[in-house]
């Protein structure tokens, strides 16, 4: 089995992998960089230029796993793109949005580049997406192959928990099989339950490591965050501030939508409007539609129903009156730039009685990582478009994460007994820390970190 690392980052980055089992060829999500602009941002496709892809497997609608698939697709234009079920009533709505926002940082930011695919293109390669159901093996190989009487390894989708649709991928050859975690939760969330990857077991894993340099406070439970963050929430009310939680609009958006939902019914915080973006209100209708099919809690609770959702334009951000207590869940969860939760961010970060909850993962080297690390009363460069900004508002971390703790995974990798284990999807601390730990645990098991570009037998 050949594997090539396409992430151009050592980082987080965007994940695609290039595999070759059995004489097929696959490529393993195919993501864009979240925090580099243009051609950057792309995987390393030049790497396998040459390369016949028989299909492209895709693990979850998360830009950062998705948001290249069109020009994935240029490259190999034979290959369908397989998904569960659930991913494929999403992917076709976020790529047309990552059409959108590139027209937009094309126009505000001079990013010639962009767009890097267009809606006609994304309608054209609508055609070749095939949704699957999980826990179901899946046959993808080339029809020419087929006649040649070639049979394609197996590919079988198994639930990760993560956000709707969200799957591992097992890649079962003649001789060898490939597990892929995508980004896995094994805890259950408010909406998502934990991950269904059952007893798989496999020769080679490649894994994400998200949380590698993440050490949980002594103490730490889920339900206490959520206590935290509810008194919290009540405090900012009771004295007439906002609350804006910058989210994800797929998956993050939902779980703190659930979330408030829940307290509003259990009279923990008073029945009021939630104010949202217009792409968190399409994901959330679809999570809706979806509750009965989805691997979920609460499947009862419909949030466009139950909550009082209002959708906020970009320019209504400007005007509104911040007083009264009103409560905002909106994109981007870093609070970067061209973003309604940049705005009103702006907006907000100068009142003292204003604020601004993290409900997920914020890079430091984005204005919200920046917002994030700053002191009260602290002067700092918010953004370009942004400028200086005295921090006065208030200013929380609430760690309600989508992601595997490193303990978790830890186990999991004994369970899968692999051969060989490759590290992805984390920054170079997270990575170490599993090489050094699966190295102690797991003596006999042969660990890489691939490099960016680098081309493996395993
Ligand atoms: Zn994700
Ligand atoms: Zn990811």
């Amino acid at each position: 089995m050949r594997i090539v690392n396409l992430n151009p980052d050592s980082d987080i980055g965007a994940s695609a992998w290039f595999v070759e089992l059995d004489n097929f060829r696959l490529l393993m999500d195919a993501g864009m960089h979240p925090k580099r602009d243009g051609r950057a941002a792309l995987p390393l496709y030049s790497e396998v230029e040459r390369e016949d892809v028989d299909a492209i497997a895709i693990s979850h609608c998360h830009h950062d796993h998705v948001g290249s698939v069109p020009v994935a697709m240029r490259h190999f234009p034979k290959a369908h793109v397989l998904m569960t079920d659930l991913s494929h009533c999403l992917l076709g709505r976020v790529l047309h949005n990552s059409v959108n926002v590139m027209l937009r940082q094309r126009e505000e930011h001079g990013i010639n580049d962009y767009p890097l695919f267009t809606h006609d293109q994304v309608e054209e390669n609508e055609v070749q997406f095939q949704g699957f159901k999980c826990n179901r093996p899946i046959e993808w190989g080339a029809l020419q192959k087929a006649r040649a009487g070639l049979r394609s390894p197996d590919l079988e989708f198994f639930d990760a928990g993560h956000a709707l649709g969200s799957a591992g991928i097992l890649v079962r050859g003649k001789s060898q099989t490939l597990f892929y975690t995508g980004d896995v939760c094994f805890h259950d969330q408010t909406l998502q339950r934990a991950a269904r990857f059952c007893d798989v077991q496999a020769d080679v894993l490649i894994m994400e490591t998200t949380r590698g340099d993440r050490l949980p406070p002594p103490g730490f439970t889920r339900e206490g965050e959520i206590d935290r963050l509810t008194e919290a929430i009540q405090r900012v009310l009771a004295r007439g501030g906002c609350v804006l939680m910058p989210a994800f609009a797929l998956g993050r958006t939902q779980e703190i939508l659930a979330l408030l939902a829940l307290l509003m019914e259990a009279g923990r915080i008073p029945r009021q409007p939630v104010h949202i973006g217009g792409l968190g209100r399409v994901f959330t209708e679809i999570y809706d539609q979806k509750a009965h099919l989805a691997n979920r809690w609460h499947t009862d609770l419909k949030l466009t129903r139950d909550l009082q959702l209002v959708v906020l334009e970009r320019d209504q951000l400007h005007s509104m009156k911040l007083t009264g207590g009103r409560l905002f869940v909106l994109t981007a969860g870093m609070l970067t730039e061209c973003t309604p939760a940049h705005d009103l961010a702006l907006r907000m970060i100068g009142d003292e009685r204003q604020a601004i909850f993290f409900v997920g993962y914020a890079d430091p080297a984005t204005p919200g990582g920046r917002l994030k690390a700053s002191k009260p009363g602290e002067t700092f460069v918010f953004s370009a478009a942004g400028g200086e900004v005295t921090r006065r508002c208030e200013t929380d971390d609430f760690d309600l994460t989508a992601h595997a703790s490193r303990e978790a995974l830890l186990d999991f990798v004994g369970k899968v007994s692999p051969r060989t284990v490759l590290l992805g999807h984390g920054g170079p601390a997270a990575r170490q820390w599993f090489e050094e730990q699966i190295r102690d645990r797991y003596p006999k098991m042969k660990i890489i970190q691939p490099a960016p570009g680098l081309s493996v037998e395993v």
